[in-house]
């Protein structure tokens, strides 16, 4: 008999959009295997006696795959519940099929549980609605990774749809897409947005044409991870915004309590805005 193994979405950002089914899985498992993009603010739901391993794909590294598989295989076949921890929605990129194939051939048991994509919570977080009546009748989710190698977007057929375009993993790529959508029809004056560390008290938003979002990245040196928005709906953002109008945006604390009580003042800084760093000066027996 084997364990079972729960594929959880850590949702976007901070622990605030962990669903209520990821926090009790982390509540009864023995092991979390989890990757770059969770934040470590999820891994207090942890039962104490978890064992926390952490399993994250810095730029890449493509043998990585293979060891999740088989680290997750070896706990399974020692009858242990499983969690594997993975950012934002479980099966939105990120490789979560091959896992559950991995699984499926292997005959372990698992469970799947969703959890909020970057994709939309970026834009909510922006303060971008993804659909809007009369001006956005849907939203397109696309992976820009790797075009280099691959140049699998079909720019002809995306740059004809009218909704709202996401584009996940693209900002090396930024300057591939932007051409790609102009040289096949988006007017130079469609709006764009990048959201960088969407959800984290540190989320930066920048909002432009597909004209001149390339030059406003550089200028802000934009980094991963961020999303692109590209789309009539960006023109709300600087009415909706409301992230970055929180009591404590834009300030960081550094929190020197005991280890054990440290959380709760914490959760109240990050909920209010504040990004918070942990560095307990005393500890109280
Ligand atoms: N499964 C994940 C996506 C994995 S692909 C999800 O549903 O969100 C990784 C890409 O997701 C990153 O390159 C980036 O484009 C996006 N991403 C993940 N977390 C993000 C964050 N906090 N802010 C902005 N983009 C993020």
């Amino acid at each position: 008999m084997s364990g079972k193994v729960y594929i959880v979405g850590g949702g976007c950002g901070s622990y605030e959009l962990l669903t209520l089914k990821a926090k009790e899985v982390l509540d009864i498992c023995d092991c979390v295997i989890y990757d770059r993009l969770v934040d470590n603010s999820i891994l207090q739901f942890c039962n104490e006696k978890a064992e926390l391993v952490y399993l994250g794909k810095e730029h890449g590294n493509p043998e990585l795959q293979d060891t999740i598989h088989k680290t997750i295989l070896k706990y399974a076949l020692q009858n242990k519940t499983v969690v594997r921890l993975k950012g934002g929605d479980p099966l939105v990129f990120g490789r979560g099929g091959e896992e559950l194939d991995f699984l499926y051939d292997n005959n372990i048991k698992f469970e799947i549980v969703p959890g909020i994509s970057s994709s939309i919570a970026s834009c909510e977080y922006a303060g971008i609605p993804l659909t809007y009546r009369n001006i956005s009748r849907s939203f397109h989710v696309f992976t820009a990774h790797a075009m280099s190698e691959y140049n699998h977007l079909d720019f002809a057929t995306i740059s004809k749809l009218e909704g709202t375009l996401i584009f996940l993993m693209g900002i090396a790529n930024l300057e591939k897409i932007v051409n790609g959508l102009m040289e096949n029809g988006k007017s130079k004056s469609s709006q764009a947005s990048i959201v960088e560390n969407a959800c984290r008290p540190n989320q930066r938003v920048i909002v432009g044409t597909l004209e001149n979002i390339v030059s406003l990245s550089k200028e802000n040196k934009i980094k991963s991870p961020a999303t692109i928005i590209v789309g009539d709906v960006v023109q709300f953002q600087n009415k909706f915004s409301w992230y970055d109008k929180m009591p404590l945006s834009g300030k960081s604390v550094l929190i020197t309590r005991d280890k054990k009580r440290a959380n709760i003042l914490y959760n109240r800084l990050i909920s209010l805005g504040a990004q918070c760093h942990s560095l307990p000066m005393i500890d109280i027996e």
